[in-house]
Order: structure tokens, then C-alpha cells, then sequence
């Protein structure tokens, strides 16, 4: 309905600093507005504060199997890739902070990680930000937030940017509340960061109706609260069908599984021929793996009806 609305004011530009979201996420998060930063997606975000921090003189870090845009937004900016060996499909966050150099600018955590499903908890994380030289700044990703932030070990980004400042979070309407199609995240950062990612963004990177749309979002308690549980009511129901079907699967705290079918490419083929499209992995070096969204409860009836036919 909100961005209904908005169609009538689309002959005029967006607000480009985002006042109302700005002011709503800062109520909401208990945050100054002046930390957060909005993007085209969190994906615009990850992309800004590469090309804010890296060039071919700085490496970044980040885990093995972690979200692809990260190799993606390093390479776009011309800087060194460190991949760092994952442990348990998950980030090795000892390893990590070895593994920073002099050059390392960034270090990027997905926490869940996309398509791993995985996690590491909050002593996890002080211990690895206690380890991290003042200077580099790490973006802690958290797409999926809004699905794992209940659980008892489960780190508080934005708790923990108070006692470490070179701490970055950025979040999503894309996942649990629904919007992906209208392209809107935020980051929460020091105001110095959030003032040079606000430098390098295009003057309107996020549309009137995504600002409206994202702000709706924010108030509708209920329908976050039903996507939380249709989400736990499904990574359930696929955890039983997979144990009961022997098909190995990667334990997930996100809004999809990773499990392992053989020939990943082979049964990705097969399913979109059944009208299931999963994602395949190659480009993750985990050829025997896909991943799964979960879905509505009968979506995942279905699709578990077809890979059972394909295995
Ligand atoms: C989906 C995803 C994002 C980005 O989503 P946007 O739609 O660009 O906000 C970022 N990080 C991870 C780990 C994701 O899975």
C-alpha cells in the first residue's frame, strides 16, 4: 500500500538522504542517523565501502564458501583477495585474523553465511575483533539477521560497534521482510565511514518507492513475525525430509540449506527441468553441493517431492 501511494510522486526525485528511513531505522536500531548509510540492496553497500577502502595497493580478507559479492567487490576494486580455509563450512574467525596483512583494508564476515547456512557466536566475534588491528575495518554482513538474532550465542553487531568503532553491519529488506524486488539495505558504521560511503553512493541510489516501501516494512511487526515462522516451520520441515531421505545437509540458521546431492550441476539441471530452480555451486568450489531456499510449506512439499525423484 505505501509504495501504491508513492506512484502518484514518482514524477520527483527521491529524498537523497533518505530523512523518514533514516529517521525510522534510527528509532528502530536505537542508532544516531548519522551512522546509517542506505543502499541499492546491501549488495550497493558492500560494493561502496570496497571501492571506499580498497584499491591495488590493500588486500582484503574474507572466508572460504562466504558470500560471492565479496570476491566480487575486492576484485572490482583492483585489490588482493585473501581467501581464508573455512572450518566446518564456516568461518575459521582464528584463521582470519592471521591471515590480515600491513595491506589489509578489509575484512568481510557473513554472519549467517549465504550459501552455508552457517554461524559463529558472539565470543566468537569479540575475540576475532580484539584481534583486529584499529585500522581495518570489518563489515559484519548480516542478510539474515532477522531469522538467527534469537539465538542465545548470537552476536549483536550493532552492541558491539560501541567498543569497536572499525566495526560495520549492514542489513536487508531482501530477506525476512520481503523486499527484494525494491532493492533497499542500510549500514550502520561510525559517522566517519558512513560519511565516506555517503561520498562515493550515487545521489539517488535508492527509489522513492523502496524508501516508503522499506519504512512500511519496518512498523508491520506481523508480517516480520509470520516470515520468521514460516522460516522456522520450514528449515524444519526440510531438516526431517532430508535426515529421513539420507541427503546430507550443511545445519542452517538462514532462509535456505545447503545439501549435498552428488553432481551439483547435473541435479540443479534435472530440478529446473521439474520446475524447481535451487542454485547450483560451482562458483562457490562446492560442486557437489546446492543450496535450497525454503519456501512456503507446499513449495517445499514440491520440491522435495522432485528431488526425490531425481536422487
Ligand atoms: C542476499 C544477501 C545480501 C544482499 O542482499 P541485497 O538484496 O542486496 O540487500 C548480502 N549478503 C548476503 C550474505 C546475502 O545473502
Amino acid at each position: 500500500d505505501a509504495c501504491a501511494a508513492a506512484l502518484d510522486g514518482l514524477a520527483l526525485y527521491p529524498d537523497s538522504n533518505a530523512f523518514e528511513l533514516k529517521y525510522s531505522l534510527s528509532q528502530h536500531l536505537d542508532v544516531s542517523p548519522e551512522c546509517i548509510t542506505l543502499g541499492n540492496g546491501s549488495n550497493n553497500l558492500l560494493d561502496l565501502i570496497a571501492q571506499v577502502f580498497l584499491n591495488d595497493q590493500s588486500s582484503a580478507v574474507f572466508s572460504e564458501y562466504a558470500f560471492v559479492v565479496y570476491p566480487l567487490a575486492t576484485k572490482i576494486a583492483n585489490a588482493t583477495q585473501i581467501v581464508v580455509p573455512a572450518s566446518d563450512w564456516g568461518h575459521d574467525l582464528t584463521a582470519m585474523a592471521a591471515a590480515i596483512q600491513d595491506d589489509t583494508r578489509l575484512v568481510f564476515l557473513a554472519n549467517p553465511n549465504n550459501p552455508t547456512g552457517t554461524y559463529f557466536s558472539h565470543n566468537e566475534l569479540v575475540t576475532f575483533l580484539d584481534a583486529v588491528p584499529e585500522h581495518v575495518i570489518v563489515v559484519l554482513d548480516e542478510a539474515y539477521y532477522e531469522y538467527c538474532h534469537n539465538l542465545a550465542d548470537y552476536p549483536d553487531g550493532l552492541t558491539l560497534q560501541k567498543t569497536h568503532p572499525n566495526l560495520v553491519v549492514s542489513r536487508t529488506f531482501s530477506k525476512a521482510y520481503g523486499l527484494a524486488g525494491l532493492r533497499v539495505g542500510y549500514m550502520v558504521s561510525h559517522p566517519d565511514v558512513a560519511d565516506l560511503l555517503n561520498r562515493v553512493r550515487a545521489p539517488f541510489n535508492v527509489n522513492s518507492m523502496a524508501l516508503v516501501g522499506a519504512q512500511a516494512a519496518l512498523s508491520d511487526k506481523m508480517f516480520l513475525k509470520d516470515s520468521q515462522e514460516v522460516n522456522r516451520l520450514g528449515l524444519a520441515q526440510l531438516t526431517s525430509a532430508f535426515d529421513s531421505m539420507s541427503v546430507p545437509f550443511i545445519p542452517s540458521v538462514g532462509n535456505f540449506m545447503c545439501i549435498e546431492v552428488g553432481d551439483g550441476a547435473v541435479v540443479y539441471q534435472a530440478l529446473l527441468e521439474k520446475g524447481v530452480i535451487v542454485r547450483p555451486l560451482n562458483v562457490y568450489s562446492m560442486p557437489r553441493h546446492v543450496r535450497v531456499s525454503v519456501g512456503l510449506k507446499d513449495e517445499n512439499a514440491f520440491f522435495l517431492t522432485q528431488l526425490k525423484s531425481v536422487l
